[in-house]
């Protein structure tokens, strides 16, 4: 079974648009998508599905967005990279 992922979705900080919605390669089309639109903010509905690719971390333009305690706002570092000290910026 798949590591579950820590998402976690800010929702003072979210504006709605749902950017992250339809960027996640796990939510659009798929059996048990990582996001379902919601309400007013989207709603993390299966992190079991979540393949950490950070894409919607980094398309929050609110910086409303966190997996597995990566977020964009403090320079996170990219898990795939080998060097732990690479931040993407
Ligand atoms: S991309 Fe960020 S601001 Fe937009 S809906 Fe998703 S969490 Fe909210
Ligand atoms: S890290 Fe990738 S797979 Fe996981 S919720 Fe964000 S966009 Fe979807």
């Amino acid at each position: 079974m798949a590591e579950e992922r820590s998402i976690l979705l800010d929702e003072a900080r979210c504006i709605g648009c749902r950017e992250c919605v339809e960027l996640c390669p796990q939510t659009g089309g798929t059996q048990f998508p990582v996001f379902e639109r919601g309400e007013r903010v989207p709603r993390v509905a299966n992190p079991g599905s979540c393949l950490a690719c950070l894409t919607c971390v980094e398309v929050c333009r609110s910086l409303a967005l966190t997996v597995d305690g990566l977020r964009r706002w403090e320079g996170y570092v990219d898990p795939r990279a080998g060097n732990k000290e690479a931040a993407i910026y």
